[in-house]
């Protein structure tokens, strides 16, 4: 344990604190965001910190920062590009936890080709006027901030006339309607603007540079797989308040753990069904086990060099690759155990409908964050070095560019 964050801990850890005391004390302290400038509530220390004190902070026994879009997309975003307006606004109530953000990218002709996008947001008497749809918006539903893109010149190569804001969610122009996955929970949502309203100075980075300060977004939402789990519960009102907070703030997504495939189940799953002799079994479990120590490896890899002070790599596109690899061939070895049965839901079904529920959810995985695809063009053109998929549609105005009738009209 690192002797600081001990001595910190010691003196200032009270389980009897309500869980919005206590996270803003902790983000008070630094330690909360500890690889965070010190000017922005951290202590400026080094990236491989960062696991290390939460390691730390739950072996104390102590309550960590919030999860989600706010700690993983929004903060890193707003740090590298926010003006201080915007970081002095946004940073120390998304730390503290009272403020939950969601990721408006995607529209319903535009997610692998998100630069297509054709959501307008014009400046009218002082302030941006939003119209358009977005879609796949995990956690829409319950945000009081969302992390906008929107077409602010369609005079502009494609690229170049995006804008990036902060929106806030809380208001009549903005209609949120949730979607049902077909593993029966709803996460994410559609998301309608009509004249939805952002003070003018709610940009980040450039007016027009917007897909710079997303690119930034997308890396860091390739480098980061949300648990979805809070882990041990202790005694105390902090931890009742935490898991109240998980059981029902964090209810949606409780299927993250089965996205990933759940490779920790598989050699008791195997046990417990009688099929660790099984030939086929074995290859799959092997195959599955074996391609999850490797994407560990990789990410181990990444990590250190990090450690290093090295800039990001392709790390995150092949990490991402990877847990998609990881999470179908554990499905695939959930499969043959548990065999036709694995199709029971709920508690008729193996492991209580877990093993169900995974084969239901690993598909999310290779497509949320960028597709399979998209990542392997990534690593294609810039780790290979091989050429780029011709593009017609990059240099000439936005406007000019041949869509589907329904972007046509706009
Ligand atoms: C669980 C989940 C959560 C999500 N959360 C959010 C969120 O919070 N906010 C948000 O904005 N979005 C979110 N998304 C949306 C996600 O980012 C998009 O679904 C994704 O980018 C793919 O876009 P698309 O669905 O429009 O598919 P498309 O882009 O239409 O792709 C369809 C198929 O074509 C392939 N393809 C497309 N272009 C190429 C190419 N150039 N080369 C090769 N193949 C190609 C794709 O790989 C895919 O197989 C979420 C999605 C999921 C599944």
């Amino acid at each position: 344990m690192n002797p600081e964050l001990q001595e910190w801990l010691d003196a200032n850890w009270d389980p009897e604190l309500s869980l919005l005391e206590w996270r803003t004390r902790l983000a008070a302290s630094g330690w909360a965001c500890p690889t965070w400038p010190r000017e922005w509530g951290g202590r400026d220390l080094p990236a491989s910190a960062a696991s290390a004190v939460s390691a730390d902070l739950a072996a104390y026994g102590a309550v960590g920062p919030p999860e989600g879009v706010g700690m993983h997309l929004a903060a890193p975003t707003l740090l590298e590009h926010g003006s201080d307006d915007l970081k002095r606004t946004y940073l120390p109530p998304t730390v503290s936890g009272e403020l939950s953000w969601c990721q408006l990218f995607s529209e319903p002709g535009a997610g692998s080709d998100l630069a297509g996008l054709t959501t307008r947001a014009e400046l009218a008497d002082g302030e941006w006027v939003v119209s358009g749809q977005k879609v796949w918006n995990t956690s829409a539903h319950h945000a009081d901030v969302g992390l906008l893109i929107a077409r602010t010149d369609f005079d502009a190569p494609k690229h170049r006339g995006l804008t990036y804001f902060v929106l806030p969610m809380r208001q009549s122009g903005i209609e949120v309607r949730p979607l049902r996955q077909m593993n029966g929970h709803a996460s994410f949502n559609e998301v309608f603007l009509d004249a939805a309203r952002i003070p003018a100075d709610h940009v980040v980075g450039e007016v027009g540079g917007g897909w710079s300060v997303a690119l930034t977004t997308l890396s860091h939402e390739r480098r980061v797989a949300p648990t979805g789990s809070i882990g041990q519960a202790r005694p105390g009102r902090v931890w009742r308040e935490a898991l109240d907070e998980a059981l029902h703030l964090r209810a949606p997504y409780k299927w993250y753990p089965q996205r990933a495939g759940r490779v920790d189940l598989l050699v008791p799953q195997a046990q417990a069904a009688g099929v660790t002799n099984n030939p086929t079994v074995r290859q799959e479990l092997a195959r599955a086990i074996a391609l999850a120590w490797t994407a560990r490896w990789t990410a181990q890899r990444a990590a250190a060099a990090r450690k290093l002070g090295r800039p990001p790599g392709p790390e995150g596109s092949l990490g991402k690759l990877a847990s998609s690899n990881v999470a179908r061939a554990a499905a695939r070895a959930h499969a043959a155990i548990a065999g036709a049965s694995a199709m029971l839901a709920g508690s008729d079904g193996p492991a209580d409908g877990i093993i169900a529920e995974i084969l239901l959810s690993v598909p999310a995985v290779s497509i949320a964050g960028g597709t399979d695809e998209v990542q392997r063009n990534i690593l294609s053109e810039r780790i290979l070095g091989l050429p780029k998929d011709p593009t017609l549609d990059s240099s000439i105005p936005f406007r000019d560019v041949l869509k589907n009738p329904e972007g046509r009209r706009r």
